[in-house]
């Protein structure tokens, strides 16, 4: 039988009509929600998840501005926007949308964002807090995964997950909240042997590598739950791919998120999400 749909598309429609709410109560107390982003002004891929991110927040009812930075950018000039969009009040949440042109240092900006409104949780200290236990904002991509799989009731106490990619923004973060979950977590990388056999131990297997469908449906245990959080560029191919052959995946599979409509929508949800939570603090 194939596998049912975890509907990430879906879910986030739910997620945003939820925020709308939210920020008409914010709205009515003379509060805009506001998410600013620093972003290369070069990159076409960054720049169109820039501009849906801008879109679905419009739409919610929130504001925001774009910073593009490129090449003519210093470190210093990136570093004294920070601390300006830090300072000014109105601003609740920046996210410096990765990558940044290759000159610019941007472990140094993160540093400099600190965690107040770091509403994407890819500050080394809001990582700090997620590994602590300790409340902040969590990393949008994992977060919208957990809410999905909340949301479809997936059990995930006591289950073997493997996930499948260690960056910063992604696979070490989904694996933690997996684990503070309960799950019994293994982290897969390049240099991981027997990356197949690993993978078919797990009920629950995330996937966050970005090498288009290299997770074969015959990799995965029969009724696992499949998260794929790849989105990958195909020549000759229209739209993105998962990290994740689908179609014999969906065969084997008793959960899998389809690409695109999986994890994607729930990040900017998620994003969205801890940028309301940064403007309801700021009333408090
Ligand atoms: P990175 O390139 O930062 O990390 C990729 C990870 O995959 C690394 O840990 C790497 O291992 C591992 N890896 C690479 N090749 C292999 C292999 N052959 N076998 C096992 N592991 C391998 O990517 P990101 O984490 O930023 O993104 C991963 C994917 O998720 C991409 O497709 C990206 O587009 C997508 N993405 C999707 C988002 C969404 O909203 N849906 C948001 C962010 C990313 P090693 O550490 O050893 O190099």
């Amino acid at each position: 039988m194939a596998a049912q749909i975890l509907d990430g598309l879906a879910l986030s429609k739910i997620v945003r009509a939820n925020l709308k709410d939210r920020v008409d109560v914010l709205l009515a107390k003379g509060v805009t929600p506001r998410l600013d982003v620093l972003v290369a002004a070069h990159d076409p891929a960054s720049l169109s998840y820039v501009k849906m991110k801008h879109t679905w927040a419009t739409k919610a009812g929130m504001t925001g501005e774009s910073y593009p930075v490129d090449e003519n950018t210093t470190q210093s000039q990136l570093i004294d926007k920070i601390h300006e969009l830090n300072a000014n009040p109105l601003v609740h949440g920046v996210l410096i949308q990765h990558p940044l042109p290759k000159h610019l240092d941007e472990n140094e900006a993160l540093l400099a964002l600190g965690s107040a409104k770091d509403v994407d949780g890819i500050t080394p200290e809001s990582l700090g807090r997620l590994v602590a236990d300790l409340p902040g904002f969590r990393c949008a991509t994992p977060m919208g995964i957990m809410t999905l799989l909340d949301h479809y009731q997936i059990p995930i106490k006591g289950k073997r997950a493997v996930v499948v990619g260690r960056s910063v923004i992604l696979g070490k973060p989904a694996a933690l909240m997996l684990l503070q979950k309960h799950a019994t977590v293994t982290i897969a990388h390049s240099r991981t042997e027997d990356l197949e056999g690993l993978c078919r131990e797990a009920d629950i297997l995330v996937a966050a590598v970005g090498r288009a469908e290299m997770i074969k449906g015959s990799w995965i245990k029969p009724g696992a739950v499949v998260v794929d959080a790849g989105y990958n560029r195909v020549e000759g191919r229209q739209g993105d791919v998962g990290d994740v052959e689908f179609e014999t995946a969906k065969e084997v599979a008793s959960w899998i998120t389809p690409v695109p409509g999986g994890v994607g929508p729930m990040t900017v949800a998620s994003l969205l999400s801890n940028a309301v939570t940064s403007a309801e603090a700021s009333t408090h």
